[in-house]
């Protein structure tokens, strides 16, 4: 049984939030349109797609497209339709942030789907047995398949990724420290992703030479206590912060201190539960962010 189609139709009202970067606050206004259609031409667009409990961000600049995470495996179709949305043929990689099944379950159904150029990872060997067949099907798929640690940059279709966790050497003793971090950079935007990094990972960025304001924060793991640290979120300062996190979830993510720590330092949240997909649109030194559930 296919599951029904859950993307909404192209016409939606929509949240448009637009951030000046050079300004000081974000503006606000309520505009229609600009939900399922391929990204205009000249921008990055950093779509956080609604998978519930879970991580899936998809990365769009000069005709590429990434995806980093792919939610649970039960959110695959959803993930699926979501990237035929915005008009996406083939995949010139997927990132793999952290072998759980929350990040890399979804990626089954997007193998099938799409070609697979290069798949990225940490190369942290305490994967499950669920994580080890997902890079059994990759190799049988006949993607390259590279391991991203701190100092590796990428062209993704005209923006800077520049890999800055985890460390070349040795790696840290808890997987979700040794999330792949990746910071976009496009024009002056910046956008971090870091999987579920907490305070060692977030540690180790932020004594790397990439740390300074982001205008967005894809927040570490869905916003739990243990990690957006004070010292990640100083360094680190988020103009827009995502928070990838399921309705009622069982761990109580986002946290409220998460969300005060993150107010303290002003920046604009964005919630999946709450907001439902979360668009990042990077064009002209704006950032224009659509939502599905205003
Ligand atoms: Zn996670």
């Amino acid at each position: 049984m296919l599951n029904p189609p859950r993307r909404l139709p192209p016409v939606v009202l929509l949240l448009l939030v637009v951030a000046a970067l050079t300004g000081c606050e974000p503006l606000s206004a309520l505009s229609p349109g600009a939900g399922s259609q391929p990204p205009p031409a000249g921008a990055l667009v950093v779509s956080f797609i609604d998978v519930g409990q879970g991580d899936s961000v998809l990365v769009q600049s000069g005709g590429k497209s990434y995806l980093v995470d792919a939610g649970k495996p039960q959110e695959g179709p959803n993930v699926v339709d979501f990237l035929r949305s915005r008009g996406v043929e083939k995949l010139d990689g997927i990132v793999v942030s952290n072998p759980d099944a929350d990040h890399i379950g979804g990626f089954v159904d997007v193998l099938d789907a799409f070609e697979v150029s290069t798949v990225y990872l940490s190369g942290d060997p305490k994967g499950t047995a669920t994580y080890n067949s997902f890079l059994r099907g990759v190799r049988d798929e006949g993607s390259t398949v590279e391991e991203s640690r701190s100092g590796d940059v990428y062209d993704w279709g005209g923006t800077e990724a520049d890999v800055i966790s985890p460390p070349p050497g040795a790696l840290f003793s808890e997987t979700n420290d040794n999330s792949v971090g990746i910071l976009l950079t496009f024009g002056t935007a910046r956008v971090l992703l870091a999987g579920d990094a907490e305070k060692k990972g977030e540690e180790y960025m932020s004594v790397g030479p990439h740390t300074g304001p982001l205008t967005v924060l894809k927040v570490t793991h869905h916003g739990s206590n243990t990690s957006s640290t004070p010292l990640f979120l100083s360094r680190f300062k988020p103009r827009i912060a995502v928070i990838q996190v399921g309705e009622d979830n069982s761990y109580g993510h986002p946290t409220p201190q998460t969300l005060r720590r993150l107010q303290t330092v002003g920046a604009k949240v964005f919630r999946n539960d709450e907001h439902g997909d979360v668009i990042v649109t990077i064009k002209d030194n704006k950032a224009d962010v659509a939502v599905t559930e205003p």
